[in-house]
């Protein structure tokens, strides 16, 4: 509530109100309608200033619901960040191959979701990317799904094996 402005409309409503007691007992016109003149810029006055007020008032309460808005996407932050850590809690870094790390669901989540690795990379920038297992024929890997991440993670090597070839002479 801005006071200067309310007692400036208070103001000149007071002398409005001092002007219309003394115009009841002017008799010549001229002066009556000077003090007619005077009363109106009075309230014109008075009226300008509580347009303001109602300006401020409103510019405030524009303000108010710009910072309850504000208030509520931090809170909307603070429990998306919350349940985040919560999840990335379910996962304790491991060492998958010999100094090959990777997240893994801890032994207190197994068995409600199958057993999986996330990525360590991606979980450093706050992102869950489930590895996923390829294998080709000469190595097994867990990779990352998300297409702007590169990890790739080699857990074990093939040895070829030698081609056997049976009596038809085709690969057996
Ligand atoms: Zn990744």
């Amino acid at each position: 509530m801005d006071f200067t402005l309310i007692s400036q409309a208070t103001s000149s409503l007071n002398a409005a109100v001092t002007l219309v007691k003394g115009f009841v007992s002017l008799r010549d016109e001229t002066q009556r309608l000077t003090a007619v003149n005077e009363m109106l810029a009075k309230l014109f006055e008075a009226n300008s200033k509580l347009n303001d007020l109602v300006i401020a008032d409103a510019e405030r309460a524009a303000e108010y619901q710009t910072l309850l808005r504000e208030k509520r996407e931090l809170e909307d932050e603070l429990g998306r960040v919350k349940a985040e850590k919560a999840d990335f809690d379910r996962y304790e870094l491991a060492e998958v191959a010999p100094g090959v790390l990777a997240y893994a669901l801890r032994d207190a989540h197994r068995g409600l979701e199958p057993m999986h690795y996330i990525c360590p990379a991606c979980r450093n920038n706050s992102k869950k990317s489930i590895l996923k297992r390829t294998e080709n024929a000469t190595q097994i890997a867990l990779v990352c799904q998300n297409s702007d991440c590169k990890v790739h993670l080699q857990i074990s090597t093939k040895t070829p094996r030698p081609i056997a070839y049976s009596s038809t002479g085709w690969p057996g």
